[in-house]
């Protein structure tokens, strides 16, 4: 009677365990691709937010030396930015010579480009 009692109480069943596994595995495949896409969402907004800041920071560049900067490197040694600033995903900006539109080499990165890859949009 009483090893009976001690062998019930003596821990989890291998069923019990793979239950619990296969339900931790579920949470996973739910839980990891969403934090992946997450991080991706952000990346892109703080390349975009940065694209804003350029743009204007080009703005005043124009009227106060009535030329379009060539580059991002003539509004830095121009005391425009400490730093050039840089995509998080490794992009590089272009300032288009005709109206001063900044551009990330990463297409999802433009204000205007819709996001293909999983169809949510911003
Ligand atoms: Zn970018």
């Amino acid at each position: 009677m009483r090893i009976r009692t001690q062998s019930a109480r003596s821990g989890f069943t291998l069923i019990e365990i793979m239950i619990v596994v296969a339900i931790i595995g579920m949470l996973m495949a739910i839980a990891v691709p969403n934090i992946a896409k997450a991080g991706k969402t952000a990346r892109r907004n703080a390349c975009m937010a940065n694209i804003k800041n350029i743009e204007s920071v080009i703005e005043q560049y124009k009227l106060e030396q009535r030329t379009a900067p060539a580059s991002l490197g003539v509004l830095v040694s121009a005391g425009y930015f400490k730093t050039e600033p840089t995509c998080p995903e490794g992009g590089t900006y272009t300032i288009s010579p005709e109206d001063g539109e900044v551009t990330c080499s990463i297409p999802a990165h433009s204000s205007s480009a819709i996001t293909t890859t999983d169809g949510a949009g911003q």
